[in-house]
């Protein structure tokens, strides 16, 4: 049975709009060949009728059809890109947008002047770009400049099962451009593309698109994979198991490629290391330690110079040298999400166990060619897996979840499976987030087994049992629903979309998230105010339309998250600008330090690590500053990094020296060039002028800082819990924030963990075994009636408090932040 939907169901009685050139493309032999084998090209007709007759197509396909390399060339061919309209795509990750216009542009034989990318930090776009790769914020960032999109001919949504936020978004704000073009005589082509086959959510949405759009079925030419479930209940040490599972598979089986999926960096790059030391291979176990180098001179001038300089904290760093970036992008790091050096340690597993017995050579024939794959890998060293292995060798590749859909890799015939994915969640209205490695989904799971039956039949292993594979969850759900949404609706009501409530989401999200978002949104003064009459409920149904004010207008031209944007609006006074910058692009790359307390592989290495951490934690010290400065606490701590590591010039060597995160140290490089651009763009309209260059701040800007800080993140104050207040145990050395009715703690690697300041205010709560502050600073008290009057309540304690709210884990419980900070903190008096 064919699932194909007939083509011309939808077809408008309009004349088609199909162009009538032909472009050639002069590929090589190589590549056409190559390209034959492709399942979609032989549906290349079918698709290019439909989209030539409907605005609107969505095409479905296994993983490795050729959807995001082929469909591009389709339309390039077909004359749908020009010069004055391109062909864009949209991927909700970085890598793929990067890896695919280098790609196509190599089947194309083009430049990178014409087939292009652009992601937050970095592009290739020029005017000749006719078919550009993008992140999906970054196209969101075009709408709010050009609502209909006019550069564009066609675009396509790629992976649109993954349901990201923007995406979905975007296809919501599609949905409403497509017919707007047709009105002007203009019209877009909208292409969604997508693996599996959940399309219900876009065809069977009449919210979304008033014409059904056709589904186009490809076929994938896939091989048989016979899939082999674990017969034992699941195991924890999943790491050890995929290990034991490899070290067969390469013993016993014929040649062909082994993919193993497990959930994070540290945990592929131990399994890389333990199976490179069972099959050695040695040109192989050289493999990535090539990339360092640097001066030590440098280094020690830096040194020196902190000797006879005692008061300076910062090193005056030089702001010139920028590759400032245009600021019309946006999309966010959400590749990074599956790292363990984000995670934290808590929930990495023991992954050098004790099976010594394994752990010893085992002889083979076969040498194992061992490839990591994530998304935060060096771009030169991902691009390995593409190439054929070494002649005589099998190829192992070790990913996390990015091998899943977004890259496929050649000659796979064995796939490892452990069943489990590194996600962070967030509680829907505290926006406390925690990093959990939880289950796949039936839909992931039955992704990853096909990438065994690519060229040939295949076998997936499955370390679970199919009691527990039956229990997953059909589909993972849209992270829309998933996730705190204010950002995006800023970005929103920026659109001048101001009933959010009633958006053709293709999943809506939950109206508490929507309406935690506006509450906040309001409380930041992003959103007008509305007046506040009638019953709670009719309160909340208005509050859900506010119009944006004029401060949100502003802070919505940030490339960052609204509490951030708040941070740069303020910061033009007493010249807090650089630093803010720099705190703020700090903050949004997270995790600037390296996490040395995950598990080694031998002694050796734990002593390398303890060794490591004791620098870092001596580095922080000095970091931190003197004086009142310290007060700025985590925050001095991130500048006096960025500084110290900018005046070293930035340099791998240092940021390795001292315990810093090169690549989150080169983001910040970016995000700041970015930051001071946005900045600069809204300054100028008010006739102001933002010097590119910080020195380091002085005690005074330090205090402001802190207040500037505590204006952004007004709902995250925190209160060390009083003798008298000390219930039980539980609550020793703990705070109480406005959020949440647990005890929270200041996190370990935080400067102030052990002077346990009066009041406090966070970047953010992990949930690991405990509830985490981390990014902290000091507040005075007196600073939150004058700076947060939108929490204070300055009246008598209310007699009926509102309804608790409890967290999907039950470990939270919190109040609405707006009624907050009153009664139990015992604020100074204050004239309001
Ligand atoms: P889909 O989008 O349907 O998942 P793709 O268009 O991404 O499929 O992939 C089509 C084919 O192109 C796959 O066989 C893949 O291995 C190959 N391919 C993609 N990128 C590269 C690359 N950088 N080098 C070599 N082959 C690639
Ligand atoms: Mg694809």
């Amino acid at each position: 049975a064919s699932p194909h939907v007939p083509v011309c169901q939808a077809a408008s009685n309009k004349p088609s709009c199909k162009p009538a050139v032909f472009i050639p493309v002069d590929r090589s032999p190589e590549i056409q060949e190559a390209r034959l084998k492709l399942p979609i090209l032989a549906e290349e007709q079918v698709i290019m009728e439909a989209i030539n007759e409907n605005p609107i197509v969505i095409i479905c396909g296994e993983t490795g059809s050729g959807k995001t390399t082929q469909v591009p060339q389709f339309l390039y061919e077909a004359g749908y890109a020009s010069s004055n309209g391109a062909i864009g795509i949209t991927e909700p990750r970085r890598v793929a947008a990067v890896s695919m216009s280098q790609r196509v542009a190599k089947e194309m034989n083009l430049s990178h002047r014409v087939v292009s990318y652009q992601i937050r930090y970095e592009g290739n776009v020029t005017d000749e770009t006719q078919i550009k790769f993008m992140t999906d914020g970054v196209l969101l960032k075009e709408i709010q400049k050009d609502f209909l999109l006019s550069k564009y001919k066609v675009v396509i949504i790629d992976e649109a099962h993954e349901r990201s936020m923007y995406t979905d978004i975007l296809i919501g704000l599609l949905s409403r451009i497509v017919p707007l073009r047709e009105k002007k005589g203009l019209p877009l082509k909208l292409i969604i593309m997508s693996a599996t086959l959940r399309v219900e959510d876009f065809t069977d949405n009449n919210r979304l698109f008033s014409v059904t759009p056709p589904v186009i079925q490809v076929d994938a030419r896939q091989f048989p994979v016979t899939v082999h479930f674990n017969k034992k209940t699941p195991l924890d040490d999943y790491s050890g198991e995929c290990f034991r599972k490899v070290c067969k598979i390469h013993r016993m089986l014929p040649s062909g490629g082994i993919l193993v999926f497990l959930t994070g960096q540290a945990e592929v790059h131990a399994l890389c290391r333990r199976l490179r030391k069972a099959f050695p291979f040695q040109k192989n176990n050289t493999a990535g330690n090539d990339d360092k180098e640097e001066s030590v001179e440098e280094i020690r001038t830096f040194k020196k110079s902190r000797k006879r300089k005692k008061v300076m904290t910062l090193p005056k760093i030089d702001l010139d040298n920028y590759s400032v970036v245009p600021v019309d992008e946006g999309d966010e790091d959400r590749d990074a999400e599956t790292d363990d050096d984000i995670a934290g340690s808590d929930i990495d597993l023991d992954l050098g166990d004790g099976d010594s017995e394994e752990d010893e050579k085992i002889d083979s024939s076969l040498p194992l060619y061992v490839l990591p794959l994530y998304s935060l890998l060096a771009p030169e060293k991902q691009a390995k897996v593409f190439r054929a292995p070494p002649p005589g060798t099998r190829l192992c590749v070790v990913a996390t979840n990015v091998a899943e859909t977004s890259l496929t890799i050649p000659g796979i015939k064995y796939v490892v499976d452990c069943g489990k994915v590194k996600k962070r969640f967030y509680d829907k209205i505290t926006g406390v987030s925690s990093f959990r490695v939880t289950w796949i989904s039936q839909a992931s799971a039955n992704q990853r087994a096909g990438r065994a039956g690519r060229t040939e039949p295949g076998h997936c292993y499955r370390l679970y049992s199919s009691a527990v594979f039956m229990d997953f969850e059909k589909f993972s759900a849209p992270e829309i629903t998933k996730r705190p949404v204010e950002d995006l609706i800023l970005q929103m009501k920026a659109l001048n979309i101001e009933k959010v409530i009633n958006f053709p989401f293709p999943t809506p999200p939950p109206t508490e998230a929507l309406a935690a978002a506006e509450e906040l949104l309001i409380a930041l003064g992003a959103l007008k105010e509305p007046p506040m009459t009638g019953r709670l409920k009719q309160q909340l149904a208005a509050k859900l339309s506010c119009p944006i004010s004029p401060l949100g207008r502003i802070m919505a031209t940030f490339p960052v998250a609204p509490r951030y944007a708040k941070m740069l609006a303020l910061s033009r006074q007493h010249d807090c600008l650089p630093y803010a910058i720099t705190i703020v692009s700090a903050m949004t790359v997270r995790e600037l330090f390296e996490e040395f307390d995950r598990p080694a592989v031998s002694e050796e290495e734990t002593a390398k690590l303890k060794g490591k951490k004791a620098r870092l934690l001596q580095m922080q010290r000095i970091w931190a500053g003197q004086g009142s400065m310290q007060k700025l606490g985590d925050l001095m701590v991130m500048l006096g990094a960025v500084g110290a590591c900018e005046y070293a010039g930035c340099t791998r060597k240092f940021c390795e020296e001292n315990g810093l995160r090169y690549k989150a140290m080169l983001e910040i490089r970016r995000l700041r060039g970015q930051l001071t651009t946005a900045v600069n763009s809204v300054c100028t309209d008010a006739g102001l002028y933002v010097d590119p260059k910080m020195k380091p701040p002085t005690e005074a800007q330090a205090t402001y800082l802190r207040q500037i800080v505590l204006a952004g993140l007004g709902d995250h104050v925190a209160r060390r819990v009083q003798a008298e207040e000390l219930l039980d145990d539980k609550w020793k050395n703990a705070y109480k924030t406005a959020l949440l009715d647990d005890p929270v703690f200041i996190h370990p690697s935080s400067v102030l963990f052990k002077q346990l300041p009066e009041f406090v205010v966070y970047q953010e709560i992990l949930e690991t075994t405990k509830l985490y502050m981390k990014g902290v600073s000091v507040v005075e008290p007196e600073w939150i009636p004058a700076l947060l009057p939108p929490y204070c309540h300055f009246g008598k304690p209310l007699e009926n408090p509102p309804p608790s709210y409890c967290s999907e884990t039950g470990r939270i419980r919190c109040h609405r932040p707006s009624v907050f900070y009153r009664v139990s903190w015992q604020l100074p008096a204050v004239e309001v």
